[in-house]
């Protein structure tokens, strides 16, 4: 009993109220709007030079490629106009010497390489056509995901700002990395054009406009996964900061007869100065011992990267409490333990260990109906190293767990609920539509629901908008999404 009080209090300091949420959302709608004006401060809200979104109807066959931290993948995509597409792809694990390389142009002709070999395997009269008359077959347009921070200055322009993921060619940084990609596919003589640098939240949003049934175009792309980011569709007039960039490049360099462009809001860095955000002292040890505190904050709070080391950290508290009738994972309180065992934490437990707990964990122990918390006890031996847990030990973990996913799926809708409101959506339109991708919201069991809870909660949206707004898996994203932002910069390109 003294358990279970100790860790229903525990739980508590993860509560996101209503009121929290309503003051959350205004904040986040003050921090779109500053940053469209200005830098600094505030989210980044980034123009991405994508000036419009499919409505399913697109065709023709696009190429896309995906460089994130350990893989390369190519693909080509076929979409039918019809909201449906068919994906042929290959997927290469980068060598570890060319992330590390001096010269930028080892890494980028690895990957030209991986393009030819692609065309080489699945368009090869396409590719043979282009090798023996040169000009006679159409160039493919070729959509870069490139998961990295680059400082976006046209559809197929970006600086690279630093490498993260363990990349490190000093050289690439600063240059333009389709111009690198470009120069290697050209030096294979491919017949390939770089038409679209792409960030995976904006290929989401692409992605489930595209799929999603109706006529109507997606609002939101969101990412809930190792991290967690969205992109939306603003109104170019509400996009301050465009004239100082359009002046630096002489004129707008995209097309503006849409009025929309879209924004990538990097919302991982909401709020860094702790305004609003909830911060537990969990949170807050999380923070300082990581390699970036005070940045992403947010991300911190809601991401899958986070959320297993913000359960680890409270349970490991709850272990030390000192409320020692609280015993937890102690064996002195348990009912129902098997008397002839007793819990055994063993000494390199990945309990004890920063960044232990995979937020994976929390999805099984969320999900866990069967007798007695059979499930979560199985998993607490198998990866955590810790034998025979109590039912009382079960329990408790199951109730830090809800509360940290809960929080996170609060947080969310903090996100997209502002930029729901922000963007007047439900007002002008009576309906929203929301792409989202990552196995965060994909497999914590409830964390849509928890979601759509606190949309009822939200001033401006309630039980009335909450029921007309809709979410939906982006599977596929980054290869879908990049070939149709291809698509719109080779649109944009015709006269
Ligand atoms: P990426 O962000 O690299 O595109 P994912 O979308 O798969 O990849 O997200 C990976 C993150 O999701 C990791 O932080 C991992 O801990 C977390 N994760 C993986 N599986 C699950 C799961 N079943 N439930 C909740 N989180 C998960
Ligand atoms: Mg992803």
């Amino acid at each position: 009993m003294a358990l279970e009080k100790e860790a229903k209090r525990m739980a508590a300091e993860f509560e996101y109220s209503k009121d929290d949420l309503n003051r959350g959302v205004q904040h986040f709608m003050t921090e779109m709007r500053e940053g469209l004006g200005k830098t600094g401060g505030h989210i980044s809200q980034i123009p991405t030079y994508v000036t419009a979104v499919p409505n399913g109807t697109e065709k023709g066959t696009f190429l896309a490629v995906d460089l994130g931290g350990t893989n390369f993948r190519v693909c080509s995509i076929t979409l039918h106009g019809n909201h449906t597409f068919s994906l042929t792809q290959s997927k290469v694990a980068v060598p570890r010497t060319l992330m590390e390389t001096q010269v930028a142009a080892e890494l980028f002709s690895f990957l030209a390489k991986q393009i030819e070999n692609f065309l080489k395997t699945h368009h090869n009269d396409h590719f043979e056509t282009h090798k023996a008359k040169p000009g006679q077959v159409a160039y493919f347009d070729l959509g870069f995901t490139f998961s990295f921070p680059v400082e976006q200055v046209g559809i197929n322009k970006g600086a690279l700002v630093r490498w993260t993921k363990g990349f490190s060619i000093q050289e690439a940084i600063g240059k333009d990395v389709c111009e690198l990609l470009q120069k290697e596919i050209d030096a294979l003589n491919l017949p390939v054009k770089v038409s679209a640098l792409v960030n995976d939240t904006v290929g989401t949003l692409m992605a489930r406009s595209y799929t999603s049934p109706g006529k109507e175009s997606t609002l939101i792309g969101a990412i809930f996964g190792t991290g967690t980011n969205g992109a939306y569709v603003e109104r170019l007039s509400n996009i301050k900061k465009m004239k100082d960039i359009d002046e630096k490049q002489g004129g707008a360099n995209y097309d503006t007869t849409t009025g929309l462009m879209v924004i990538n809001t990097e919302w991982g860095s909401f709020d860094n100065a702790l305004k609003i955000l909830p911060d537990t002292p969990y949170d807050r040890a999380l923070d300082k011992e990581s390699n970036n505190p005070g940045i992403q904050m947010f991300e911190k709070r809601v991401s899958g990267m986070f959320l297993g080391e913000i359960l680890r950290r409270a349970m490991l508290a709850l272990h030390n409490s000192d409320n020692s009738n609280a015993s937890f994972l102690k064996d002195k309180t348990s009912a129902d333990n098997d008397l002839t065992t007793t819990t055994v934490i063993e000494p390199d437990s990945a309990l004890f260990k920063q960044w232990g707990i995979d937020t994976s964990f929390l999805s099984i122990v969320e999900e866990d109906q069967s007798d007695h918390l059979r499930i979560t006890k199985q998993v607490l031996e198998k990866d955590l190293g810790i034998q025979a847990a109590a039912t009382e030990d079960a329990i408790a973990i199951k109730m830090l767990v809800h509360a940290v996913g809960k929080r996170a799926a609060r947080l969310a809708a903090v996100a997209l609920g502002a930029v729901i409101l922000e963007t007047k959506r439900l007002e002008t339109d009576g309906f929203v539509d929301i792409g989202v991708d990552g196995s965060l919201v994909e497999y914590y069991p409830g964390f849509e629901d928890y979601i759509r809870e606190a949309f009822r909660e939200t001033q401006g949206i309630g039980e009335e908008g909450e029921k007309k707004i809709r979410i939906g898996l982006a599977k596929d994203g980054s290869g879908l999404g990049a070939a149709l932002i291809a698509l719109t910069a080779h649109d944009a390109e015709k006269p």
